[in-house]
């Protein structure tokens, strides 16, 4: 079976991820994405079947032909770049935590309105500066936390961060911090945003003490990526 240790391997993750979960004391629920690229549609099967609910890619179009290959009811979750061109592809998607700009946030809110219903997003926030990484800069997110709530295309549920490659354990608490307080600054300026997307295989735990209620996990659940 393909997988098959992947029940064995979620036990072990949920119970780590409890007990961060009670170290932290922020008391939210958290989700776990199986983040599923690169790997074949069994995979996104092997975790419903185990019991996940939530599926994350990070390239559109190789999510959009995963989709066609699955039949089981999972949610489909855009975890990477979007090229404003592809907007149209989105709709089997269930939430982008990949709004990077206020240009792709214009596109995506078009998209909404076009379709009739608005589209839910998270922001994308680049808290460690990091020149190679994308996303909302804090500093701009007072400005843009109010001028997305003109954009009536999007519902802004929250807010997503990748830490640094290679972050220390400091570094990674400071990073994930800082993306908290990001979402509370879009709370303050008028967004349901109640969802922190951060936490990967290496520093999930890390993320859920400091209140992820997402946490995008792929190669800890199956294994090393097929390149
Ligand atoms: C690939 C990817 C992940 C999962 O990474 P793992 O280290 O395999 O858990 C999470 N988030 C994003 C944005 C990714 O691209």
């Amino acid at each position: 079976m393909p997988f098959g240790d992947l029940p064995a391997r979620l036990a072990t993750v949920r119970d780590a991820l409890e007990r961060a979960r009670q170290r932290g004391g922020h008391g939210q629920a958290v989700a776990i994405v199986a983040v599923t690229k690169t790997y074949g549609a069994d995979a996104p099967n092997a975790a419903w079947q185990a019991g996940v609910r939530d599926a994350g890619e990070n390239r559109v179009q190789e999510a959009v032909a995963k989709m066609a290959a699955v039949e089981v009811p999972i949610h489909w979750h855009l975890i990477g770049h979007l090229q404003r061109n592809k907007v149209k592809l989105l709709d089997g998607f269930h939430l982008v935590h990949s709004m990077d700009s206020p240009r792709l946030a214009d596109a995506l809110s078009a998209y909404g309105t076009a379709r009739g219903t608005p589209l839910d997003v998270l922001v994308q926030v680049n808290v460690s500066g990091e020149d190679t990484k994308g996303g909302y800069d804090a500093g701009s997110l007072e400005r843009e936390g109010e001028r997305l709530r003109g954009l009536t295309g999007l519902v802004v549920r929250g807010v997503m961060t990748m830490a640094p490659f290679d972050a220390d354990v400091s570094t990674l608490h400071r990073v994930f911090t800082d993306a908290r307080t990001c979402r509370s600054m879009l709370r303050d300026a008028g967004h349901p945003a109640t969802e922190l997307s951060m936490g990967m295989s290496g520093d999930y735990e890390i993320a859920v003490e400091e209140g992820a209620t997402l946490v995008r996990l792929g190669t800890i659940l199956f294994g090393a990526r097929p390149a």
